[in-house]
């Protein structure tokens, strides 16, 4: 999956120039509109696509920085995509799901970039990982929007059984606790802090030492929901909706102030998140409650439980 290290010095240098002159030539289409993609030391042959892909799909991409890329269509690819590095012909072999290849050219360019970017040694590196994160969203963007189109509006069989669980998982949101109503809490929060603009579903965590979260979660037709899933730590009688409202409100604040990316850092509770936390009315009560109270708590129902 990784690339080799680099090869002698004037393999390079010979490989250099035959790009260079590769890049001249009459016959090839202009470099990729993708100039920040990460440059390639390494020079390798030239783009070749491989299993009946229309050349003009992929191949007018695969130039300057993906000049040593081979698209392949893999027909039992569906929703998944993948690198791997041909050490023998030093170049890398994108393998993607035949929807992918009638993409348009912005997610082609992802997936090249993408590819670069899996292959490389440093994985590990913050901005890289950011920008590959950034990358699969667009590219699974695609596929999903493309399957829809595919099928006519109708849905794959993946697409089906996504569905299908997204709607299980809509259907098993529970508002209601054994002494508090999450949804009476929440519009009561979104109506004093947010003038009632959020829009977003509530439930009990499923399991008893699942955390408070927010997530953007599928309903079944594929639209995305805010979803808040609160600590059922919280769902106990010494819990005043004062306490409760607290986490309810830290978990609105991430619908409006959602995560960002710093310096490939990504940053969920910034400085400007925690001003806004402790404009709640009841800040104190409530981080105190979180702090002590609720280990406490969710110790007697894991003991009453057992
Ligand atoms: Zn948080």
């Amino acid at each position: 999956m990784t690339p080799g290290r680099a090869t002698a010095p004037v393999r390079r240098i010979t490989a250099g120039v035959a790009a260079f002159l590769r890049q001249l030539s009459l016959f090839d289409p202009p470099d990729p509109p993708v100039p920040t993609a990460p440059a390639r030391t390494q020079a390798a042959p030239a783009a070749k696509v491989t299993l009946g892909l229309p050349r003009s799909a992929f191949a007018h991409l695969c130039v300057g920085p993906y000049a040593h890329i081979e698209v392949a269509v893999r027909p039992r690819l569906h929703e998944s995509w993948r690198v791997t590095w041909l050490r023998r012909r030093e170049a890398l072999r994108l393998e993607i799901p035949a929807l992918l290849a009638e993409a348009p050219q912005e997610c082609q360019a992802a997936l090249l970039e993408w590819a670069l970017l899996a292959s490389q040694r440093k994985h590990k590196d913050a901005v890289r990982r950011a920008r590959r994160l950034e990358l699969e969203t667009t590219i699974r963007d695609h596929l999903r929007g493309g399957a829809q189109a595919q099928s006519g509006g109708a849905m794959t069989p993946a697409a089906k059984r996504r569905a299908a669980r997204d709607g299980r998982k809509l259907a098993r949101l529970r508002p209601q606790g054994e002494c508090h109503d999450l949804d009476s809490v929440l519009s009561a929060v979104n109506a004093r802090y947010f003038g009632g603009t959020l829009q977003a579903r509530i439930s009990w965590a499923a399991r008893l030492g699942g955390l408070s979260t927010h997530t953007i979660a599928q309903d079944a037709e594929g639209r995305p929901y805010h979803l808040l899933t609160i600590s059922r730590g919280y769902d106990c009688p010494e819990v005043t909706p004062e306490i409760l409202g607290g986490v309810v409100y830290h978990e609105c604040l991430h619908i409006a102030i959602p995560p960002r990316r710093e310096g490939g850092r990504r940053v969920v509770h910034g400085g400007d998140f925690r001003k806004r936390e402790r404009e709640y009315d009841h800040y104190r009560v409530w981080r105190e409650w979180h702090r002590e109270g609720l280990p406490r708590a969710l110790r007697r129902m894991m003991r009453g439980r057992g």
